[in-house]
């Protein structure tokens, strides 16, 4: 699994452009299904045939950035897609996506020397940062053009042999684990769809094609959830914490987002306690899941979410523990073992 969230970590998928993500997940989940990409750009594999059908998602894009328009010097501004704070891009390091070349650029940071006092204090905004190819006008107009997505430039690295960080852990965490879902899944009597969607971070939109489209009984999300226990977050906030098992969702953004159908939350807890899978219950105040719309297609789809925790998500770098993940795919096939238990 390691090898896999490196290679998916390390592809580039902002949203509406998850072709890299794309072809990779082809190739995993052809490996134990049938797969095919439908319209909207989600992959969809198949294991199985005939009731119950259950619908496992995870999302393939990640937040990034989008040309907006060249300066008269060259320099870039950019729009932002998907929830980034501003006060994290000055300074960083990104990858311009453009059709001839993938272009490394800074994120521009005026050198603290020179700041004004109000200026340091101010608050940072995007649409007054700026990003310096490096390159002359002509240069970077010869290569970039408008509407060029923009992706965060990390690599993944190993802190120790179970802990590791990387960009876009939302969600190719979750992509890895429905590929490995899909490789141990056997004799199932009915059918897994394995849905790696498109566009989630900007209005969880893939899945809400895919849900209409594949009409399942059962949804699950396999996602990321915040993970707590860092200097900054009390235990009131959250008490997610990594290396605790997998996060079962027990609802979403307040309310706004998937309330869980709770036989499916009951069913998750009960197969976790019985398969001696450690587990965390995750209310969210805020955020959601592709579960969040799927559960609303057509007449309403029981859902569940059960999601990995992961620090510092929406920026260059996450961290986050195999343990989890690998409990993660645990508890979803053991779930999926005992699906006849729910109807
Ligand atoms: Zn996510």
């Amino acid at each position: 699994m390691k090898q896999l969230l490196e290679k998916l970590s390390n592809a580039y998928g902002v949203s509406g452009y998850e072709d890299e993500v794309r072809d990779i997940m082809v190739k995993q989940l052809g490996k134990y299904c049938e797969v095919e990409v439908d319209k909207f750009g989600n992959v969809i594999g198949k294991k199985g045939s005939g009731n119950p059908k259950i619908m496992l998602a995870a999302h393939m894009d990640e937040v990034g950035f989008l040309v907006k328009h060249i300066d008269e010097n060259g320099f870039i501004r950019f729009i932002k897609m998907g929830g980034l704070e501003d006060q994290i891009l000055p300074g960083l390091s990104v990858k311009i996506l453009s059709e001839k070349r993938q272009l490394p650029a800074v994120i521009g940071y005026k050198p603290p020397h020179l700041m004004k006092e109000e200026e340091s204090k101010k608050k940072v905004k995007y649409e007054d940062l700026f990003i310096d190819t490096g390159l002359d006008k002509e240069e970077t107009q010869k290569i970039v053009q408008v509407g060029d997505p923009i992706s965060f430039d990390s690599k993944f690295a190993d802190l120790d042999k179970a802990t590791f960080m990387g960009k876009a852990f939302d969600n190719r965490i979750g992509c890895v684990v429905l590929v490995e879902v899909m490789k141990r899944l056997t004799g199932f009597k009915g059918t897994v769809y394995a849905v790696a969607t498109t566009q989630e971070e900007l209005g969880l939109k893939g899945a809400r094609t895919a849900a209409f489209k594949l009409d399942p009984d059962y949804a699950l999300a396999l996602d990321t959830t915040i993970a707590g226990g860092t200097p900054d977050i009390n235990k009131t906030e959250t008490t997610i914490e990594l290396g605790k098992g997998p996060c079962i969702t027990v609802v979403e953004s307040s309310g706004r987002g998937m309330i869980p159908s709770p036989k499916i939350k009951k069913q998750l807890i009960k197969c976790a306690k019985e398969a001696d899978i450690p587990y965390q219950l995750d209310a969210w105040k805020e955020g959601m899941t592709d579960a969040a719309v799927i559960y609303m297609t057509r007449e309403g789809i029981s859902s569940g979410g059960i999601c990995v925790a992961a620090r510092y998500i929406h920026s260059p770098y996450s961290i986050a523990n195999l343990k989890d993940m690998e409990n993660s795919v645990k508890l979803t096939l053991e779930f999926l073992k005992r699906i006849n238990e729910l109807s």
